[in-house]
């Protein structure tokens, strides 16, 4: 299937629609189609998935996963400029591309999707950590998706993937790696977006484990590694002595030494924290 030719370069498309970039829902466009492709190739199968793709904009991943066979396409796009191209591209793929007018933060997007799902989204950066949390936060696990294949400034990639005692390392690392494998797929230049942002990017992407490496109640880990890092710099029994009188106790139990900071606990210590506090909360 060669559709990618049949329809106007992206850059055209573009101008043809006088698409304007908003600053406001962190537009900035990927043209290059071998590059949405390979972004594509790294999601593995997806002819007999349902993928959601978050923000199509003018559509360049949009149309990779559709040259590339997707079952369904079903696309969330917070702006209506776009609907034109976007309906234009739904007509080369009779039946295989949803568009959907909406805000991606304010609807049930599990009403539009039939399982098997893969996620994919070249993010707007300004709510690319609340959209990324509220995948990974699910109470249910395994989730309902299969992956996440994203598209992050360089600087979060760089803090999804981290290890204890990183400067990167903290709360974001924690939510992600508990429960998920997590790896940077490739590196994205900045110059390949339009308007040309003033940082890097790269792709990471996000499989969900069986069950968490370690288990945990989720709400207390989500409250300890917030108290934690909230103070980055102190040590742990100075952080958490606010919401617990008897951290040091409680970190001994854990075999922690109360002095560490937090950017020196694994997830497991997070976890083995979590559930002695959860065994004995004060
Ligand atoms: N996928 C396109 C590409 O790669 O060229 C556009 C990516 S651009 C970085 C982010 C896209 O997300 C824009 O089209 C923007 O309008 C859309 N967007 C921003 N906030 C959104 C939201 N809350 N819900 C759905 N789409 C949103």
């Amino acid at each position: 299937m060669q559709k990618k030719n049949e329809l106007d370069k992206i850059s055209e498309v573009i101008s043809r629609y006088n698409l304007k970039p908003k600053k406001s829902l962190s537009q900035n466009f990927l043209l290059d189609l071998n590059l949405t492709e390979r972004i594509v190739n790294s999601m593995g199968q997806i002819n007999n998935h349902d993928i959601l793709e978050i923000g199509p904009g003018p559509g360049a991943l949009t149309r990779s996963l559709l040259d590339l066979g997707a079952r369904k396409v079903i696309a969330i796009e917070k702006d209506s400029q776009f609907l034109d191209p976007l309906n234009e591209i739904s007509k080369a793929y009779p039946g295989k591309l949803k568009i959907i007018n909406a805000d991606v933060l304010s609807i049930d997007i599990e009403t539009f999707l039939n399982p098997p799902v893969k996620i994919v989204s070249n993010l707007p950066y300004n709510v690319g950590t609340q959209i990324l949390l509220n995948f990974i936060s699910k109470k249910e696990w395994p989730p309902f998706w299969e992956s996440l294949t994203l598209m992050f400034q360089k600087e979060v990639a760089d803090r999804l993937i981290s290890e204890p005692k990183n400067k990167s390392y903290g709360r974001l690392s924690i939510l992600a790696q508990w429960r998920s494998n997590v790896k940077m797929v490739f590196k994205v230049n900045a110059s390949s977006f339009l308007p040309v942002p003033k940082v890097h990017s790269a792709v990471v992407q996000f499989t969900p484990s069986f069950k968490p490496q370690f288990f945990a109640h989720q709400e207390t880990l989500e409250r300890i590694v917030k108290d934690s890092f909230n103070q980055r710099r102190k040590m742990l029994r100075q952080s958490l002595k606010k919401t617990h009188f008897n951290i040091e106790k409680i970190l001994t139990k854990a075999e922690i030494d109360p002095s560490c900071r937090p950017e020196e606990l694994s997830i497991k210590q997070f976890c083995k924290l979590a559930n002695i506090l959860t065994a004995e909360p004060n």
